[in-house]
């Protein structure tokens, strides 16, 4: 079994297109070079129920991220580039290692900049026998290759939409084209996945989980993010099941962007009875409790 895979000379694995020479071993604007990355691996519980169930979800945290927002939950991951370097066969251990301990699937958080990679460590755990549905967990800020070259290797997406304003997205992630970009490979994922599907235990077995993380100050935002999510919902209903989610917590450079508070319950509740009244009823939201740094998981290279 050839473990072979290109590591790409000019990089445009993602929107941003930096053309980093990580065969070089050159880093890009994502953080990540020439050598595989991960920060922990382990069973998962705060996921959607469907996702997380009983036993948890096989949760792998890649390093680095192309969307560098400023309030990222996982920023000594996404911006620091936290993490130990892992070769593709161990990626294929760690992920046969989450199906022993028992996970419902195998879940890739932020997973983009590293595809060739993840592909190849796909393939051979699959000849080794793993058989889960595997969870692509993305931001939403995605090329149509890169989704086109996930087909067949992922079952499940769990994508945000975070924002339409591109002066919103620019502030926050530095992509003002955040939205024309995610819209388009929101409509991809869908058209490549198709409705959700669930097992015989509730659990998705494949399918789209869109997610929205409401943010303090911004629920103007958040009425536009949706009227899209309606928007698909309405041309085909039942197409996705929307995630309207509280817990922002203001990390990392969060509150020199202004948003340097939690979200009040009030905001919360006017965005969810906004989701109500646009008949985005069959989904999820979260208690305002969720807002806790404890949902955070630790990155301590657990599983690594
Ligand atoms: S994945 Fe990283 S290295 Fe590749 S184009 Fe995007 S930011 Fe650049």
């Amino acid at each position: 079994m050839s473990t072979s895979f290109v590591i790409p000379s000019r990089c445009t694995l993602c929107p941003r297109r930096c053309g980093a020479d990580r065969a070089a071993g050159r880093t890009g604007y994502c953080g990540a070079g020439g050598t595989l990355k991960v920060a922990r691996a382990a069973l998962h519980f705060w996921e959607e129920p469907c996702i997380s169930g009983t036993r948890g979800s096989g949760t792998v945290f890649f390093s680095g991220c192309a969307l560098q927002c400023c309030y990222c939950q996982n920023y000594p991951i996404s911006a620091q580039c936290f993490g130990k370097e892992v070769t593709v066969e161990r990626l294929a251990q760690i992920f046969l290692d989450l199906q022993a301990q028992g996970a419902h699937n195998i879940n890739l958080v932020t997973p983009g900049q590293w595809q060739p990679w993840i592909i190849a460590a796909l393939t051979l755990a699959r000849d080794a026998g793993l058989d889960l549905p595997i969870v692509c967990n993305t931001g939403g800020y995605e090329t149509p290759d890169s989704i086109r070259r996930w087909q067949g290797f992922i079952d499940i997406w769990l994508a945000d939409l975070k924002y339409v304003s591109p002066a919103l997205s620019a502030e926050m992630s530095a992509a003002p084209d955040y939205f024309a970009v995610a819209k388009q490979a929101i409509e991809a994922i869908m058209a490549q996945t198709g409705r959700p599907v669930y097992g015989p235990d509730g659990m998705l077995r494949r399918g789209v989980i869109l997610r929205h993380l409401a943010l303090p100050g911004h629920i103007d935002d958040s009425f536009r993010v949706l009227d899209q999510m309606a928007a698909w919902n309405d041309a085909d209903p039942g197409c996705l099941v929307p995630s309207i989610m509280s817990q922002y917590t203001p990390f990392y450079k969060a509150a020199e962007h202004g948003i340097g508070r939690r979200i009040t319950t009030y905001e919360y509740r006017r965005v969810v009875n906004y989701a109500v009244d646009k008949g985005l009823t069959s989904g999820f939201m979260q208690q305002k409790s969720s807002a806790r740094e404890e949902y955070t998981p630790a990155f301590d290279l657990t599983g690594v």
